[in-house]
């Protein structure tokens, strides 16, 4: 997917850098469809976004669990212009905030899309409710794969 549907396009979207030492793992993981939580090796705790010491324990140790990849949602946005040119096109768009189902305080930020390669405003923002149970899907953005959110 491009902005213009030209997959010859220049690369404007934001886009994670996959070679992060941190979050390498969560990228490569979401390419192959699994969407990974960091967990501290030693006490357990998920933790997101990334980083690298466990914020209860202190460990430096953590793998990566695959999750159910099932949420609700927990709040929503409607970025509006002015944005990012490439953004702007799409305004207003719809940016939720899910909550994992096995872990509520874990939380991505997406996009709630009805199809995986669907468009960022093809939901009506004004039908999104708090809590509503969503699912992850993968779309291929430039060299990323990145999670989204589907109604469940
Ligand atoms: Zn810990």
């Amino acid at each position: 997917m491009s902005p213009t549907g030209d997959p010859s396009a220049a690369p404007t979207w934001l886009l994670p850098d996959l070679d992060d030492e941190i979050s390498a793992p969560f990228w490569a993981g979401a390419a192959r469809g699994e969407l990974l939580v960091q967990t501290c090796a030693a006490c357990g705790r998920r933790r997101m976004p990334p980083r690298p010491m466990c914020p209860v324990c202190r460990s430096l140790e953590s793998d990566w669990v695959a999750s159910s990849g099932r949420g609700a949602v927990w709040s929503f946005a409607v970025p509006h212009p002015p944005l990012l040119a490439t953004y702007a096109e799409f305004a207003p768009y719809n940016v939720v905030v899910v909550a994992l189902e096995e872990d509520p305080s874990i939380r991505f930020v997406g996009n709630l899309v009805a199809a995986p390669d669907g468009p960022i405003n093809e939901i009506d923002p004004a039908t999104i409710e708090i809590g509503e149970r969503v699912e992850v899907v993968f779309a291929g953005v430039e060299d990323v794969m990145l999670p989204r959110w589907r109604r469940a």
